[in-house]
């Protein structure tokens, strides 16, 4: 059974949040205090024994000589006057205070609340004091209310009604429980938990003595309730007696008890003084203090919360600060920065934080992505989303770096390569947030692919190029050589690499490749085309070309000739084909410009002339045209070319009877009915029915041959052959070529017949048939001519028969005529060919000697002399005696200056002249 309540109950431990309940009652039971009963004080002369905490300042502790203190030891001291009995004190542990008045060790609990636990083995008293009880925490740190502790504990004594009330009223909140008042507070001091719970007045005295009260402050104000004495159930009159006795105690001792606990023995901690000041005063008084200490504990929160406020603000603006740097680099990087968070829960992913860019990028809000991260997600390129997906899921496993590149499309609906890279962390609610960059790649991206692509295409090339693709180093070993090697020069690549690159490449370009190979090396630059042999595996020598540069090789740090080698054997051959067919050309015109320079006139030297260049054109032995009789029965060697070194056969083939040469025969009638040409490859190979036409050209040195037929007025009129001496190859369009040639001959013969036919009416004395001297002038000209640009030197004779006026005078001039046609006959006779005989007039002749040395002229001369002398009857058996003198000069003879037709026959007349006084019949060919 426990006490009545001693007044109306307006402040329950509901609304008891604040200190005005505590004033309240305590000024309501001053106000009700009587007069103790003088029975009763008889009765209770044996000293009654009061348990207590022994560690519950300032209501009750053990000093430091280990004697009871305390405003609840004062008051006990006053109570037990009012009683008349002497107090003593057991103070001990909290529940161990119980339990002596429990267990009848104490007569009377000092001071506690009512429990029904307790109620059990206690009945109460009426209220001795209203205590609150509140919630302390340390002033700095950021708790709004208990609601935000979590799981973290909060302190409380043991045994202690403040526990009982935590774990009913508060079974979410986690307490940790120490034995008693002070070490709690001791422990929250050092941090050891955040939050304690305490009676206020107790909390704020401990405070005070372990540390700078303001340090801490009330949390909560938990309840507000009335400390009553404990007596051991039963005892009703005791209950009864203590009752009298509070009752007993005057307001105004009860201000003095409480005014020196709670003022003189603590430091200065508003609330409490504050309530003390006003103990004893009117209730306007105690409401007016009420609201004072509201106020003041306002004022106190507020200042904190300035301070607090204070401290955010710069916190924040320093925080602002930092995130307007951040997000100046965070937009000007020129990536996307973001955090992106997956919830523990398996709820939607989202970007915490994105740079503005994501919108400048995809057309999306930060803000939108904050909700979900899905839409930029969504538009990763569909191959590419799979596998992002998975690097996401296992970076979120094992909190590895995720990096990844993969398409997305931007807002103008294009897809370009992204490359993200982010680290993940774990959140304390178990969700990871990455913290991450974007970076977009496109150009990169396209590079490699280029790049990639230009790589296979350049293996393409090199694989199969028609070039060889080799390097060579510094001691000249190939190092590499591309595969079509083997298609180009027959050697697999494997008998290649490794070896000399000088061996495979001619023996006389060696040198200068050499040279090449070494100046690219030395100077570093890159060069251009040389051209050069190399052997082919089955001996052929084939033609290179090869572009060279000097590269630098990673793997051995040497500096290695990189060569490109293409076959230019077709080209060089096509070049040399032009060359020679240039030349071949340039033969042609310079022949023809020849042939109608020369004009008219004897043919003969512009044939020698063609033979002569034809022969050393093909680099033949000889060259020579051969004319045929009229009836073709007959052939006769004309013109004659040799090299030098090479016999002349002309001789030999004069008035050769084809009768003896069936196969020759044979040859020349393919060539005068068909135009066909005469082809012996090889002498030694002409068949057997050849066999005396393979003798006649044995004895000649003849090892092959080519006979081209020759026309004048479409007629065959004989052929120009080539001989050459060693088997050769001729070139397929050898007979074309020899053709082009017999053709321009042909031309020429054919217009120097028809120039004959044309001049020989003016041009011939018509007495003896000889050129007369018109002709003769002409050719003497030519022959000048010649003579200055070819050096040709010439003989020119005058000859004039010995005083041919006698034979006129003996023998009528009828036999005068005639043995004018005699000496022409024996002059013609006397020379060669190419030599012209011609009448200069009257009894006087002139014999020109083209190309001709002196002694061979005076011999030619001293021929003509002779035979006219031995000429001993005319036609018409008359004895005759004829003889002539002659003067001879050689072209040489005359300054080239003053060398001209005038100049050189008055020298001949003047050695004539010479000649006839001396006695005639003889020669004069000096001065
Ligand atoms: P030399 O020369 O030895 O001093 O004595 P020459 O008698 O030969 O000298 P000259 O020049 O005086 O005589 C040349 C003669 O030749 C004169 C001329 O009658 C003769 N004659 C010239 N043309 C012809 C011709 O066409 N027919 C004949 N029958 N006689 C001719
Ligand atoms: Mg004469
Ligand atoms: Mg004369």
């Amino acid at each position: 059974m426990h006490g009545s309540q001693r007044h109306a109950d307006g402040t329950g431990p509901g609304d008891g949040r604040c200190w005005s309940g505590v004033l309240l009652a305590l000024l309501l039971s001053t106000g009700a205090s009587a007069e103790p009963n003088s029975e009763q004080q008889a009765e209770s002369r044996a000293p009654l024994i009061v348990a207590q905490d022994h560690a519950w300042p300032p209501f009750a502790y053990l000093d430091g000589n280990d004697q009871p203190r305390g405003l609840l030891i004062d008051l006990w001291r006053i109570l037990g006057e009012e009683l008349d009995r002497p107090v003593e004190f057991r103070l001990v542990d909290w529940p161990q205070s119980i339990e002596l008045v429990r267990d009848g060790v104490a007569d009377v609990h000092g001071g506690l609340f009512f429990s029904s636990e307790r109620d059990a083995f206690l009945d109460f008293s009426d209220e001795l004091l209203p205590l609150s009880t509140a919630a302390f925490t340390a002033s700095d740190l950021p708790i709004p209310d208990l609601d935000a502790l979590g799981n973290r504990a909060i302190g409380v004594v043991a045994g202690s009604f403040e526990k009982t009330f935590m774990q009913s009223e508060r079974p979410d909140l986690a307490l940790k429980t120490y034995p008693n008042n002070d070490a709690m507070v001791e422990a929250a001091v050092a941090n050891e938990v955040e939050v304690f719970i305490a009676d206020y007045p107790v909390g704020m005295f401990l405070l005070a003595r372990h540390t700078d009260p303001a340090a801490f402050r009330p949390l909560e104000v938990l309840y507000t309730k009335p400390l009553r004495v404990g007596v051991k159930a039963g005892d009703e009159a005791l209950t009864s007696g203590f009752n009298r006795a509070i009752a007993g105690v005057s307001d105004e001792t009860l201000r003095q008890i409480e005014q020196r606990w709670l003022r003189g023995e603590t430091r200065e901690v508003v609330p409490v003084r504050l309530i003390l000041t006003i103990l004893g005063v009117s209730l306007l008084g105690i409401l007016l203090a009420g609201a004072s200490f509201l106020l003041l504990q306002r004022r106190w929160l507020r200042q904190q919360v300035i301070a607090r406020t204070e401290e955010l603000r710069h916190a924040n603006e320093q925080i602002e600060a930092t995130l307007r740097f951040l997000r100046q680099v965070t937009d000007n990087v020129p990536g996307i920065i973001f955090s992106f968070r997956r919830p523990a829960d398996g709820g939607q992913d989202s970007f915490t934080y994105i740079s503005d860019r994501v919108t400048a990028w995809f057309d999306l809000t930060p803000a939108q992505l904050h909700q979900d991260a899905a839409p930029l997600i969504q538009r990763i390129e569909p191959t590419d989303a799979g596998t992002v997906a998975r690097n996401i899921d296992q970076s979120a496993r094992t909190l590895a770096l995720w990096r990844g590149q993969f398409r997305i499309r931007f807002r103008d609906g294009q897809y370009r390569w992204i490359n993200a890279q982010s680290m993940p962390a774990t959140q304390d609610d178990g969700g990871i947030v990455w913290y991450g960059y974007f970076a977009e790649v496109q150009d990169y991206k396209e590079m490699e692919i280029a790049l990639l692509a230009r790589e296979r295409q350049f293996r393409l090339i090199v694989e199969n190029a028609n070039d060889i693709i080799y390097t060579v180093n510094a001691k000249g070993l190939l190092t590499y050589v591309s595969p079509n090697w083997t298609a180009m020069l027959g050697h697999a690549v494997s008998e290649v690499r490794g070896q000399p690159l000088k061996s495979f490449i001619y023996i006389e370009d060696q040198t200068q490749f050499q040279r090449f190979l070494h100046e690219v090396l030395s100077t570093g630059e890159r060069k251009r085309e040389i051209e050069f042999r190399v052997r082919h595996k089955s001996g052929e020598i084939r033609w290179h070309m090869s572009n060279a540069a000097p590269i630098y090789d990673d793997e051995t740090g040497e500096t290695l000739y990189l060569g490109i080698g293409r076959d230019i054997t077709a080209r060089r051959i096509a070049e040399q084909e032009q060359r020679y067919q240039f030349r071949f050309q340039r033969l042609v015109a310079d022949l023809s410009a020849h042939l109608v320079s020369y004009g008219f006139g004897n043919i003969d030297p512009q044939i020698n002339y063609i033979l002569r260049r034809i022969g050393e054109f093909f680099g033949v032995d000889r060259a020579y045209l051969f004319r045929f009789s009229p009836d073709q029965k007959i052939m006769t060697n004309t013109h004659e070319w040799c090299a030098p070194e090479i016999p002349s056969v002309i001789e030999d083939m004069q008035d050769v009877s084809l009768a003896e040469f069936r196969w020759w025969w044979r040859k020349i009638a393919g060539m005068v009915d068909n135009e066909e040409v005469a082809f012996v490859r090889d002498v030694e190979a002409l068949p057997e029915e050849a066999a005396i036409e393979r003798e006649v050209l044995r004895r000649q040195q003849v090892r092959s041959m080519f006979g081209v037929p020759v026309k004048i007025n479409q007629q065959v009129i004989g052929f120009f052959g080539v001989d050459s001496v060693t088997a050769r190859d001729w070139r397929e369009d050898q007979t074309d070529l020899l053709l082009v040639i017999a053709n321009l001959m042909s031309g020429a013969l054919e217009k120097n017949r028809l120039e004959q036919e044309v001049m020989s009416m003016s041009i011939t004395d018509a007495l003896t048939g000889l050129p007369n001297r018109r002709y003769l002038e002409t050719r003497l000209t030519e022959s000048i001519k010649n003579y200055s640009r070819h050096g040709q030197d010439f003989a020119t004779a005058i000859l004039d028969l010995d005083h041919f006026k006698r034979i006129n005078d003996t023998y009528g001039h009828g036999t005068g005529d005639h043995a004018l046609r005699r000496f022409a006959a024996i002059a013609r006779s006397c020379v060669r060919g190419i030599d012209v005989v011609a009448r200069y007039g009257g009894e006087e002749f002139v014999i020109v000697f083209p190309d001709t040395p002196l002694t061979d002229a005076r011999q030619s001369v001293e021929r003509v002399l002779e035979r006219t002398r031995t000429l001993t009857e005319h036609d018409d058996g008359l004895p005759m005696t004829l003889t002539v003198s002659a003067g001879l000069v050689m072209a040489s003879e005359l300054k080239e200056e003053t060398l001209s037709l005038q100049a050189l026959t008055a020298v001949a007349d003047a050695r004539l002249f010479r000649a006839k006084n001396l006695g005639r019949d003889r020669m004069v060919w000096d001065d």
